[in-house]
């Protein structure tokens, strides 16, 4: 196989974009973004602080209060926006490097989902700026009752690093198109690329203010959830985080929406196209090195194919090929920091020591860059940490199962409820599953299908509210009504 290495893309952004200036943060702080494959330091990036903070809530603000961004007319806002997707593609190319190396991930990954989900979203949206309409209402008396949807102000929008260029799309759509302005702070892992997009953004045209950016830790967060001059919280993490977010945002009673984790059923009944299922079950579980809150973490199969469709998914797992993210032949890059990649390790530890059999993988590969073999485990129980804690790895439990009945008690028999999947080709078992399934998405016969026409996000501990679709941009609305009476 040739190997084909991308070129290290050139950092052009390692500053603040605050009321259209790129800036240093006032205390002069700046932290290192390390590439996973080899942890080396990439680039050092401003960290802000709540000073920070404040100048660019007031320039969001200001755009939004007396600038021109809410009063623009709502198709020159939609324009913009599609420029800005335009640009988008126009450098795809360097993003998807950028992205690559930031994050870890393989450039063919970046290249074919986070860039054009991106760019679909961002047009998705334009598509909606001059289509957000009221009703007229008929209420009782001689009145002409009617209701305005308008934008809810600053939008305080707070994004992970496993999708950083793909959420920050999901965020600025609709806000954009609502006619929000925005105060962004992207992942301390993966500030680059949002970075960039922000230079994108100013070179469509999208005026001063409306887009601020913020890099920095969760202490950065948490001083733009408190600000009182922010209307509403987005935020995609984990739960422990959003509870904190809850708590800050309470005194100014923000807006919230929150997108958390998962351990997503992907239930496979003996009837399913057993190849196709094999393929979902791999890359539901395998795809962003397992790093996805929706990733299929419990594979329940049922017990008459169980050694079937171990063998076949093992297979799979080991013909995954790590490498280099900028190599266009990996399909599995490195974890995206220490962290994450010690708390898989202590998981892979805990699978092992509580009893389920590590089928392949289990350890690290090489000793620079956080590298972990596609893990299989198997004979996998409810009650096991790698069953009910979200692992965000490329580690699969396999839980076989025989009694049908109470497959969808055990799917829902967990806090989380972000995604589920199940492959039969009986309508009815599917029909029935994807009614009683506790879970704000469910694939049939697929995985990870997602399109910005479609709702996503969690019932229970999974989340608050939806993002993409129309009832995303719901979020970005106040509902007005205005009572005129008629004499
Ligand atoms: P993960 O486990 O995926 O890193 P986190 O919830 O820790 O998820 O982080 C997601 C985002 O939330 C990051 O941008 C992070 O800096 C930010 N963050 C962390 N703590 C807070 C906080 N207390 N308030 C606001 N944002 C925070």
């Amino acid at each position: 196989m040739t190997t084909t290495t991308v070129a290290s893309p050139k950092i052009r952004q390692t500053n603040m974009l605050i009321g259209g200036k790129w800036l240093e943060s006032r205390s002069g702080r700046r932290f290192a973004t390390v590439n996973p494959v080899n942890e080396q330091v990439i680039a050092e990036v401003a960290e802000g602080d709540s000073a920070d903070v404040d100048a660019a809530v007031k320039a969001a603000r200001a755009a939004f209060d007396s600038g021109p961004w809410s009063r623009m007319d709502a198709r020159d806002r939609g324009r913009l926006m599609n420029k800005l997707a335009d640009l988008m593609e126009a450098n795809l190319e360097e993003l998807a490097a950028l992205e690559s190396l930031d994050n870890g991930k393989p450039i063919r990954d970046a290249r074919a989902a986070d860039l054009p989900l991106s760019i679909d979203c961002l047009r998705y949206y334009a598509g909606w700026a001059d289509k957000l309409t009221g009703d007229t209402i008929p209420i009782r008396g001689n009145y002409f009752c009617y209701t305005r949807r308008e934008p809810v102000g600053v939008a305080g929008q707070i994004i992970p690093w496993n999708f950083p260029l793909l959420m920050a799309a999901w965020k600025w759509g609709p806000a954009l198109a609502a006619g929000c302005t925005i105060v962004m702070k992207p992942a301390e892992q993966t500030p680059l690329t949002c970075l960039r997009l922000g230079e994108l953004a100013q070179e469509a045209g999208i005026p001063d203010g409306v887009i601020n950016i913020v890099t920095g830790y969760g202490a950065t967060g948490a001083a733009i959830v408190k600000h009182p001059g922010v209307d509403k919280i987005a935020f995609t993490g984990h739960y422990e985080t959003a509870q904190k977010i809850m708590v800050d945002a309470s005194a100014t009673l923000k807006r919230l929406t929150f997108e958390l984790g998962g351990k997503s059923p992907n239930v496979v009944f003996a009837d399913a196209d057993l190849d196709a299922a094999v393929a979902g079950a791999e890359f539901g579980l395998f795809f962003n090195q397992g790093q996805c809150c929706c990733a299929g973490s419990r594979l329940f199969v049922e017990e008459s194919i169980h050694a079937k469709f171990v063998e076949k998914v093992v297979a799979r797992a080991k013909s995954r090929r790590l490498g280099d993210s900028l190599d266009t032949n990996t399909t599995q890059g490195p974890q995206v920091d220490l962290e994450q990649f010690q708390k898989i390790m202590s998981y892979i530890d805990k699978g092992k020591s509580e009893g389920a059999t590590c089928l392949t993988g289990g350890s690290r590969v090489g000793n620079k860059g956080f590298f972990i073999e596609p893990t299989v485990f198997d004979n996998v129980t409810d009650d096991m940490s790698i069953a009910r804690d979200e692992i965000f790895g490329p580690v699969m439990s396999i839980l076989p199962f025989k009694n049908v009945d109470d497959i969808i008690n055990r799917a829902n028999n967990t806090y989380y409820g972000l995604a589920a999947a199940v492959w039969t080709k009986d309508v009815q078992k599917a029909h029935r599953f994807a009614a009683g399934v506790r879970a704000g998405t469910v694939w049939v016969n697929c995985y990870d299908v997602f399109d910005a026409a479609a709702p996503f996000g969690g019932f229970k501990m999974s989340g608050l509210g939806r993002e993409l679709g129309a009832a995303g941009l719901a979020n970005y609305t106040e509902l007005k009504t205005v009572t005129m009476n008629l004499g």
